[in-house]
């Protein structure tokens, strides 16, 4: 029999907010972690499986809106779950994932929803979609710049309970500006939550980084990586991103790029 994996990665509903691959950021945590030694192990909770509560980090993707109501529904069906997921565990979620954490969804006809209210923050329509790259400098100690691509509808405002996870370079983030700044995503003890799809810690490694070192206590510095022959360059990969930048944020692009 096999010992009990260091490392319980659980992609909560990926059958209905996986319209954007953010399943592909549990690869990239369970690799970067199987590099530094951990023993982890992805479990994929369906909307037909009863999820166990005792996972260490889960990972919210993003959705449509009628998917993200459903999402709401479940999520709030499994009581042990959402215990977890406010007392114990990290949770990092994306786009859909970010907003049906919140207090309340406004949809399109002007109908509020209840979220989960896990993130102190609401979200409601904007005029128009934002769709496009962003690159936002990230809040969290050394992470640095992000790359991303958004695709929403929603405009979100944070409450006093959480900050931001980065401040806008280019793009259009929260986009709600009531709430201050030109903020991008939502952080508390227990949640990292972004509007950023890519997968953004393949696009991230040192935001996939920084959510290990939440879970196991650990910092990870890059000397800990192997060598990688066989992957793509992805230094190289994020400076074509980050060059994406408008020119009057160049200047932030002399930001140290962390390896792979
Ligand atoms: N349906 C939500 C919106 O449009 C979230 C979209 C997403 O997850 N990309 O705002």
């Amino acid at each position: 029999m096999s010992a009990a994996p260091d490392l319980v990665i659980g992609v909560l509903l990926p059958d209905v907010l996986g319209t954007y691959s953010d399943a592909g950021n549990a690869v990239v945590l369970a690799q970067r972690a199987r590099w530094r030694g951990i023993e982890a192990n992805v479990l994929h909770l369906s909307a037909d499986t009863t999820p166990p509560a005792g996972c260490d980090i889960y990972l919210l993707g993003g959705g449509e809106d009628a998917a993200q109501l459903f999402a709401i529904e479940w999520l709030a069906g499994h009581k042990a779950l959402l215990r977890s997921l406010s007392d114990t565990a990290t949770t990092f979620a994306v786009c859909a994932g970010l907003q049906i954490l919140g207090h309340t969804l406004t949809d399109e006809q002007g109908r509020n929803h209840d979220g989960l209210g896990l993130l102190d923050l609401t979200t409601a329509p904007r005029r128009r979609r934002a769709v496009g790259e962003v690159i936002t400098r990230c809040e969290l100690p050394g992470v640095g710049l992000l790359t991303g691509f958004e695709n929403h509808r929603g405009a979100t405002t944070l409450g006093a309970g959480v900050r931001p996870l980065g401040q806008v370079l280019s793009g259009v983030g929260n986009g709600a500006t009531s709430s201050g700044g030109r903020g991008e995503g939502a952080v508390t003890d227990r949640v990292v939550a972004t509007y950023l799809h890519g997968p953004v810690l393949a696009r991230n490694p040192a935001l996939a980084d920084h959510l290990l070192c939440r879970v196991t206590g650990h910092r990870f510095p890059d000397a800990d990586l192997p060598d990688l022959p066989d992957l793509p360059d992805l230094p190289d990969l994020r400076r074509a991103y980050l060059s994406k930048t408008p020119r009057r944020h160049a200047r932030f692009l002399a930001h140290r790029t962390p390896r792979s």
